[in-house]
C-alpha cells in the first residue's frame, strides 16, 4: 500500500515549480533531495517536504 503511494509521490517529486518565476523545472531522481536551480531564473528551488 505505502509502496504504491511512495512510487507515486516520487513521480511528482521530479518537478519543481518555481516561486518567482513560475518556471516548471524538472528534477533529476538522482538530484530530488537536492537543491536544483531554477532553469529560467537560477532560483534555488528547495525539495519538498511530503505533503507540503
Ligand atoms: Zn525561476
Amino acid at each position: 500500500m505505502w509502496g504504491i503511494y511512495s512510487s507515486l509521490l516520487a513521480a511528482f517529486k521530479r518537478k519543481r515549480k518555481c516561486s518567482q518565476c513560475g518556471k516548471v523545472t524538472i528534477v533529476r531522481l538522482k538530484d530530488k533531495d537536492k537543491t536544483v536551480k531554477c532553469d529560467k531564473c537560477g532560483k534555488p528551488l528547495r525539495p519538498q517536504a511530503p505533503g507540503a
